[in-house]
């Protein structure tokens, strides 16, 4: 069967990574089926929408390619639909009008001293259509001020499935009268929510795992409709590194990493942290799904081939941001000289005009297996640019001016092996040996003279890159410094 899969954030902030995971898990669902990914903003809480919020939520799933293919469908421009579907509850006693003021309500509260619920137990003594008589309701309705709540029938077992977790049963007491229409003529959550999964054909509902207290009511709404219920899935939290609660904004700075997908009023998200959208998706899909084996590293394509629902797990998961840059790593490693170049635009541009293409490309290949963000693109390339601008210092203490000296003299004599990194190596080790120098201390000199520190690739390749003239030029440079 084509799922029809739909992502409902509120507009009510930033896109945070656990939504980010729920998009992810309807497009996986949906796609894998042949089916429709479905954008729908839930926005009917006008005093909770934020500002640019609804972009957010595009701009990241966009550039997460997890493109929608219907949406983004506004709830606020639904209003004439929700009030139509409340009217037909009315009329058959399966929702009624409610007058009462937050002052009696909070009254009720305090009676029952903490135990409060609005439901069958105690409707008849609160003020609405049910104990009110149909005068007065009349009466109080035209005056305007009301809510509509659901009705929910007394001793009634009502028994969902949540496909992560199973066949679940509550009781009909644990339930209250839920409102579904505000005094401002906006459903809430649970009405619209109801309303348009039946209206949009949603046949897969995925979200998390916070919902599933409301499945018996969504539940009872979807049998008091007279609809068959989509079937549900609720995607257990993310929980912050040390496992203690949900992933916040707060945890993830104080762990210094990004929470949010692209970047949110200063805050850097994933793409601004060099993370890409293929390594994001990867990451997050084994963030909650485990696959049978042990293989890591999937493209969208891919995961949308091998997800399967099974997979999804029932309890929360860690977020690594280790974990999220080593898959992020064997992403960037696959990806083209081109595509590499195209993400550091300041170094590419400079790489560019120094080196011919192919150069370039070599280069490329050369840094690729040390990457993991697309930031560390501009730190790797720096060697094949330029000087060193500083040294570390507690190599340099390590190393003698002796050492630099043989090694200047060495390569002044060597030039013309310089093109060619194995025979150069060779060569060196010979010379190592024959002056009673260890080859490990000449490497570190060596290293510290060009790159200005012990990391960095291959070392003779980058003496093949940058040429005889600007190695020995550099080595000089140092002689100067010890
Ligand atoms: N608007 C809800 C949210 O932002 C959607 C829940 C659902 O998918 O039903 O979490």
């Amino acid at each position: 069967m084509k799922e029809r899969a739909r992502f409902a954030p509120s507009p009510t902030g930033p896109l945070h990574i656990g939504g980010v995971r729920t998009a992810l898990f309807n497009y996986l669902i949906a796609k894998k089926s042949g089916g429709s990914f479905i954008l729908r903003i839930e926005d009917t809480d006008s005093k909770r929408t934020v500002e640019g919020a609804e972009k957010h939520i595009i701009d990241s799933l966009e550039w997460l390619g997890l493109n929608f293919d219907e949406g983004p469908v506004k709830q606020s421009e639904r209003k004439s639909l929700y009030k139509k579907s409340v009217s037909s509850l009315i009329e058959k006693g399966l929702a009624y009008y409610a007058f009462d003021t937050a002052d009696e309500l909070e009254k009720a509260r305090k009676a029952s001293g903490g135990n409060f619920k609005y439901n069958f137990t105690t409707r008849k003594s609160l003020a609405n259509s049910f104990s009110l008589g149909e005068e007065e309701t009349k009466r109080r309705v035209k005056a305007g001020r009301f809510v509509v709540r659901m009705t929910v029938p007394e001793n009634k077992t009502i028994n969902v499935v949540d496909q992560v977790r199973g066949g679940l049963s509550f009781n009909s007491e644990e339930l209250e009268d839920k409102i579904i229409l505000k005094s401002d003529g906006m459903p809430t959550y649970h009405l619209a929510n109801v309303v348009d999964d039946n209206h949009m054909n949603i046949t897969s509902v995925i979200r998390g795992e916070e919902w599933l207290s409301s499945l018996p009511s969504h539940v009872l709404l979807y049998e008091h409709f007279g609809w068959t219920p989509p079937k549900f899935y609720h995607l257990p939290l993310i929980l912050k590194s040390s496992g203690a609660g949900k992933l916040s904004k707060r945890d993830a700075e104080e762990q210094g990493h990004p929470v949010f997908a692209v970047t949110w009023e200063g805050s850097m998200g994933f793409k601004e942290a060099g993370v890409s959208p293929e390594g994001l998706v990867n990451y997050l899909a084994l963030l909650g799904w485990s696959n049978s084996s042990d293989r890591e590293k999937y493209s969208l394509e891919e995961l949308v081939k091998d997800f399967n629902d099974g997979g999804i797990n029932k309890s929360g998961a860690r977020f690594d941001y280790k974990k999220a840059l080593w898959i992020n790593h064997l992403h960037m490693k696959d990806f083209s000289a081109e595509k590499l170049l195209s993400l550091s635009d300041e170094s590419s541009t400079r790489l560019k005009e120094k080196y011919t293409l192919e150069q370039s490309e070599e280069i490329i290949d050369l840094i690729k297996e040390r990457l993991n963000t697309a930031l560390d693109i501009n730190k790797e390339l720096k060697v094949f640019l330029g000087q060193p601008k500083e040294y570390d210092l507690a190599v340099i203490k390590k190393i003698t001016r002796e050492v630099v000296f043989d090694i200047l003299n060495f390569c002044k004599l060597s030039k013309p092996l310089m093109s060619d990194p194995k025979a150069l190596k060779e060569k060196l080790m010979g010379f190592a040996s024959k002056n009673g120098i260890s080859f490990g201390n000449i490497m570190k000199s060596l290293r510290l003279c060009l790159v200005g520190s012990l990391t960095g690739p291959d070392l003779f390749k980058i003496i093949k890159i940058i040429g005889p003239e600007e190695t020995l030029n550099r080595i000089e440079s140092l002689t100067n410094k010890i």
